[in-house]
């Protein structure tokens, strides 16, 4: 850590030519990229520090699709790319996660009733393990993108 913050990398960033060129790299997995990227893309680490409030706010959007929805009709995050993210994000999952459950609900008799109930258990301790995950990375700042559903909230306003 301390030798790769004093490496000769590290160029000062003060005059125009420098500031033209200046990469940066990435503190979480290493990626090369120009100074001015806002989020690594190799991670999504946020290589500028986010106030506590944004990264607040955006691990308290996946305390289910009311607080995700919640947080996207907030004046203060109208613009807040980072925040709105990890709103609709949070939205998205829990709606696929309450549909399929209410649909496991509706199927249910008596018959499948032990293979719904198992598939609901393993169902929601895989939305817990996601939701824990998902908030942690939300309050370091990080753009982390789950599959498919990440690649549709960042498409979204
Ligand atoms: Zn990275």
């Amino acid at each position: 850590m301390d030798a790769a913050l004093s490496s000769p990398e590290n160029n000062p960033h003060d005059s125009p030519a420098n500031l033209a060129q200046a990469s940066v790299k990435c503190p979480h997995c290493g990626t090369v990229m120009p100074a001015n990227v806002a989020f690594c893309p190799g991670c999504g680490w946020s290589m500028t520090p986010l106030p506590p409030v944004e990264r607040a706010a955006a691990a308290a959007a996946y305390l289910t699709f009311v607080a995700g929805a919640v947080i996207l009709f907030l004046p203060a995050f109208q613009k807040n790319r980072f925040v709105r993210f990890h709103a609709w994000q949070s939205i998205l999952l829990w709606g696929v996660f309450l549909v399929l459950s209410g649909i496991a609900l509706f199927l249910s008799n008596v018959a499948a009733a032990m293979v719904f109930l198992l598939f609901g258990i393993l169902a929601s301790l895989a939305m817990l393990f996601l939701w824990i995950v998902l908030t942690i990375k939300a309050w370091q700042g990080e753009r982390f993108e789950v599959p498919l559903f990440g690649e549709l909230a960042a498409r979204l306003p």
